[in-house]
């Protein structure tokens, strides 16, 4: 087969130890699945029906590159989140087999367009506009199940230049990672090359031009990065 222009080439990520790459197929997200955040958003604690959105795959920003300060807003926001790798997928997946799918374990940040995100929720609008712009997915290498296990509980973390921005246990979300699993696939076929971002703690705020951020799922992974 040949393409009539240069076909895109697949985004992908490092594999800690290993020389390898996971390329990544689509990038989901849930909201609202820390309690403390949907708090400090206004939003209330649902805990029977997640709300999920997608960033796309060329989005993502590897550990260590510069981050570009996107156009069209004037508060980007941090939200740190724990990053879920799918090595298999599946429609209608249960619960008990959901971490069979995993490949691996990173962190990352849903950085967002906050201020477009409040126009379009105040409009009804869709938060592609907010969520799923060019380089809005920073993500960390990611880390085989074989060597990190399933965590439940690890403390999730953001420093902006140093200071602590959002802290909390990844054993405190409202959806779990088989969970998200099998709520997703009951709306997408999932496949290998998926990456889940599984929601962000509170303590979300701006970041500027020049903030150097490290995102820290401790003993798992770790993500550094400029805003420029
Ligand atoms: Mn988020």
């Amino acid at each position: 087969m040949t393409f009539a222009i240069a076909a895109p080439f697949v985004p992908s990520l490092p594999v800690a130890g290993d020389d390898m790459r996971f390329p990544i197929r689509r990038i989901y997200c849930i909201g609202r699945n820390y309690a403390e955040h949907a708090k400090e958003m206004g939003a209330s604690v649902e805990r029977s029906q997640p709300m999920f959105f997608m960033k796309p795959a060329d989005a993502i920003v590897a550990d260590g590159a510069d981050i570009a300060y996107p156009p069209a807003t004037a508060d980007l926001h941090h939200e740190v989140e724990m990053i879920v790798a799918l090595a298999r997928g599946g429609h209608d997946i249960p619960r008990e087999h959901a971490l069979d799918c995993v490949f691996g374990y990173g962190v990352g940040l849903d950085l967002t367009r906050r201020d477009l995100q409040a126009a379009a929720k105040a409009k009804g609008h869709p938060w592609d506009a907010a969520k799923g712009f060019d380089a809005s997915a920073p993500a960390s290498a990611l880390h085989r199940v074989a060597d990190v296990g399933h965590p439940r509980s690890a403390r999730l973390s953001l420093e902006v230049d140093g200071e602590l921005r959002q802290q909390a246990d990844i054993a405190d979300m409202i959806f779990d990672v088989a969970a998200i699993i099998h709520e997703l696939s009951r709306l997408w076929t999932l496949a290998p090359g998926d990456l889940l971002y599984t929601g962000t703690p509170a303590g979300v705020a701006a970041l500027r031009r020049g903030d150097r951020v490290v995102a820290m799922l401790d003993g798992i992974a770790r993500l550094e990065g400029r805003i420029v």
